[in-house]
């Protein structure tokens, strides 16, 4: 069953289409939703790929850690209707913070509990949800393009409300935060990074590969000796958000044939939404449903705002018609991830 990451940051939309739509609507958690409900992804918490793996007991009320062996440790934010997770890569020397989540709650209080190595923060791309963090720490790498510059300035709070509205949540917002008023601070880079550069960790190296489409500036990490493989938004299993004006599905489409032919080399996918763990065999279907998509040869639900899903197996694309018919946004102008076509 696929297990759907909401449409973020547009359910009041999803109310809109389940009043003109209530039988054909294809997301089944919405009549929750329209009950009144604020439950509809809760229910599917917490997730089977992730209780397998051990809980860390930290003091937070809203992370949720992982320990998913190989020196590296998950940050969920489950509930959130996201479902983000940043992740925590530890070498003998420094640690990788690979996302920063929503910003909603301190990370860096969380991080400095699993290690007290220094850390370097790195950003599978610059949508609102993984940077949140970034202001927190003093060394950031960032990938060096026109798009994560502008996106450096922080989003405004205008632009988030929808993700602190009280149905974004599943047991209400985290303490402290101040829903009225939620934005992301602005951040600056430390250094920049390059597609194919190493990360010395102090024995262990992780590989940047610079995987652009669903964002110009996404990236996707690899640790050959551990065969783990970080695929930001690019792969998750759950509805893959491919639809804002900055992504580009021709770039979309190279990145995911870049990443399926490493999939035979890794054990394990660590995505950036819902499951901290995927089949890298996944990639390799990805790859092949997203020309399905683009050619024709599979049909999709329309939805509002000129969004169109196409469901497979493990996981659905959500895309637009535009971005179908060939329009290209200009990404120079950054892009906060919620962002919909005229
Ligand atoms: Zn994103």
């Amino acid at each position: 069953m696929i297990s759907d990451r909401v449409a973020k940051g547009l359910l009041p939309i999803a109310v809109v289409m389940l009043t003109f739509s209530a039988c054909t609507t294809a997301e089944p958690e919405a009549p929750a939703l329209a009950a009144g409900a604020p439950d509809w992804w809760c229910d599917q918490l917490p997730r089977e790929a992730n209780i397998e793996f051990e809980r860390v007991d930290v003091e937070t009320d809203w992370f949720q850690v992982h320990r998913l062996g190989d020196g590296v440790f998950s940050l969920n934010e489950p509930n959130q209707f996201q479902e983000v997770i940043s992740y925590l890569v530890v070498g003998e020397e420094r640690a990788l913070l690979f996302d920063t989540g929503l910003g909603m709650s301190p990370i860096r209080t969380v991080v400095e509990q699993l290690t007290s190595l220094p850390i370097v923060v790195l950003n599978s791309h610059t949508h609102f949800d993984h940077i949140g963090g970034n202001a927190e720490f003093d060394h950031i790498l960032a990938f060096d393009s026109a798009y994560t510059r502008a996106n450096q300035r922080g989003f405004p709070h205008q632009e988030l409300a929808g993700e602190v509205a009280p149905e974004a949540f599943c047991n209400g917002a985290p303490d402290g935060l101040d829903t009225g008023s939620f934005h992301t601070r602005p951040w600056s880079p430390s250094g920049t990074v390059r597609d194919g550069d190493t990360l010395d960790l102090g024995g262990r190296v992780l590989k940047v590969l610079h995987v652009p489409g669903h964002t110009p500036d996404s990236l996707a990490l690899i640790d050959r000796q551990n065969r783990l493989l970080w695929t930001g938004d690019t792969y998750y299993d759950a509805t893959i958000w491919i639809y804002v004006p900055e992504t580009d599905l021709d770039a979309y489409e190279r990145s995911l044939d870049r990443l399926a032919a490493l999939a035979p080399s890794v054990k394990r996918l660590l995505p950036a939404h819902n499951t901290v763990s995927a089949d890298p065999a996944n990639l390799v279907e990805a790859s092949r449903a997203i020309r399905q998509v683009r050619s024709g040869e599979v049909s999709g639900e329309e939805q509002s705002n000129h969004r169109v899903v196409f469901r497979f197996q493990n996981f659905s694309f959500l895309t637009s018609r535009p971005l179908l018919e060939g329009k290209k946004g200009d990404p120079s102008a950054g892009g906060s991830g919620l962002t919909t076509w005229p």
